[in-house]
């Protein structure tokens, strides 16, 4: 319980002082590089194309540090817990549990609104947790802890470059 009490000189803005702008919206959305980033996957744009080549091949890899032993995910060039670059690539399991989850119904990043819905998440693969999308399966089909394993998407398009991304599937 709570007393409200009113407060007599309290004046309302009428919407006179707020300031005003007109936005306008193109008609046709082209994809910013910065939407599209999966492209850069060759060493001319990336200093992580190992981990696509190695996804490229079914091994899902990251960095680990050869100076402190620190585990990345995404891969480094540089560790975040020493700063030594003396980091090599090495295999990350392929199975894991959903650790977190949730789906996303109504629109998500430009250009990728007509996937919906679909389920994104926290997967636990042991030495690491990583956000990744899960496919074939809904909300309702999974629970925490719930099984999944890695799933190679080849991107096709926009541009001529062979790409691939990571996905989950439940097991
Ligand atoms: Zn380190």
């Amino acid at each position: 319980m709570s007393d409200h009490q009113s407060n007599d000189e309290t004046v309302l803005p009428d919407g006179g002082d707020v300031p005003r702008e007109t936005v306008s919206i193109p008609t046709e959305i082209e994809l910013p590089r910065l939407l599209d980033f999966y492209e850069l996957q060759d060493p001319e744009h990336t200093q992580i194309h190992e981990f696509y080549e190695n996804l490229r091949d079914g091994r899902f890899t990251t960095t680990e540090c050869r100076e402190c032993g620190e585990l990345h995910f995404p891969p480094r060039i540089v560790c975040p817990e020493c700063t030594s670059d003396d980091l090599e690539y090495v295999d990350l399991p392929h199975e894991g549990e959903m650790y977190s989850f949730t789906e996303v119904r109504g629109t998500s990043a430009i250009g990728m609104n007509g996937d919906t819905p679909f389920v994104a998440g926290v997967v636990d693969l042991g030495p690491i947790r990583l956000s990744a999308r899960v496919d074939d399966a809904s909300y309702e089909d999974l629970e925490i802890g719930s099984a999944v394993r890695l799933k190679i998407v080849e991107v096709d398009g926009p541009t001529d470059q062979d790409r691939v991304f990571y996905r989950f599937t439940p097991v």
